[in-house]
């Protein structure tokens, strides 16, 4: 189960390696570093939803690329020549808008995941063609990126796998988000498994059985207990993460997506997801390791 949670900078010191140009949050083992642990609107100074998974010292998986992620991914050490997946969970531009800031002027050949289209959303070919094709916003971007496209049928609801190596699994599935298609993704490595819910508002019980014991869950706490119409369509309650969690056996919930505008706020959430949900509770910051173990 995890256990240790803490800072890249103190975690360097705690293992006592060089912090080099490079260096992860530990050199061994699993870890999700959090990028951005704010919410779609003003979020107190955290950048918008992103994260990173390190295995044995190198970043390999990126989930989700919004706003401010960039600087992040740089300041916590990552080398996009490292990221061999860019698991995108869907089209709103607090978790997919800052792509081609970090592509640049790197560009990269990795595989790359997300949703199938609908009305008024893109399917992630589509997305791509529209930001780095002839015809796109960033054409100078277009001879630099060969992305191995994985697009996830977020409407059959059907558990899909995103990327196996043999080493890392991970599995993509629909999740509801009011009509936004959406993917919340699993990543298994060795022993270790950490799930991300994406934004979604928990009314579907399959997505507890593709989370279920996981070491680590990451929710977005991005609504209070009181949100109502398109708000509740798109968002979960605090006491629907902790039933979900509660009832998907997760070893610890990693608190991500804030949107609270002040302690007192964030406070009353996590007192309504600790009635749900008895086990240990992380909350997120920009830029926060959590050990998966
Ligand atoms: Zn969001
Ligand atoms: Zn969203």
């Amino acid at each position: 189960m995890s256990g240790k949670f803490l800072k890249c900078a103190l975690a360097v010191v705690a293992v006592g390696f060089s912090g080099f140009a490079g260096a992860a949050c530990l050199e061994s083992g699993v870890q999700v570093q959090i990028l951005g642990s704010g919410g779609p609107g003003p979020s107190a100074g955290r950048a918008s939803a992103g994260y990173i998974v390190w295995v044995d010292g190198v970043g390999r998986i990126m989930v989700d690329a919004g706003s401010g992620t960039k600087d992040q991914f740089h300041a916590a050490h990552a080398d996009l020549g490292d990221i061999e997946l860019l698991a995108l969970s869907h089209f709103h531009p607090d978790h997919s808008s800052e792509l081609p800031a970090i592509l640049w002027p790197q560009g990269s050949e990795a595989r790359l995941s997300g949703p199938t289209g609908s009305e008024g959303f893109p399917s992630v070919t589509e997305f791509l063609e529209r930001m780095f094709g002839g015809s796109g916003a960033f054409p100078v971007l277009g001879d630099r990126v060969d992305f191995d496209v994985v697009t996830v049928d977020t409407a059959s609801r059907e558990i899909a796998e995103v990327w196996n190596d043999g080493e890392i699994q991970v599995r993509g599935i629909g999740v509801p988000h009011a009509n936004v298609p959406t993917i919340g993704y699993r990543v298994d490595v060795g022993g270790s498994s950490i799930a991300f819910s994406s934004d979604q508002n928990g009314s579907d019980p399959s997505f507890v059985d593709f989370i279920r014991d996981v070491d680590v869950l990451v929710i977005h706490m991005t609504v209070d207990e009181n949100a109502s119409g398109y708000g509740a369509q798109l968002h979960a309650k605090p006491s629907v993460w902790g039933e979900m969690a509660a009832r998907g056996n997760v070893g610890r919930v990693l608190v991500s997506h804030i949107s609270a505008q002040s302690a007192d706020a964030l406070q009353a959430n996590l007192d309504i997801l600790g009635d749900n949900y008895s086990g240990p509770v992380t909350v997120g910051e920009d830029l926060l390791c959590v050990e998966i173990e």
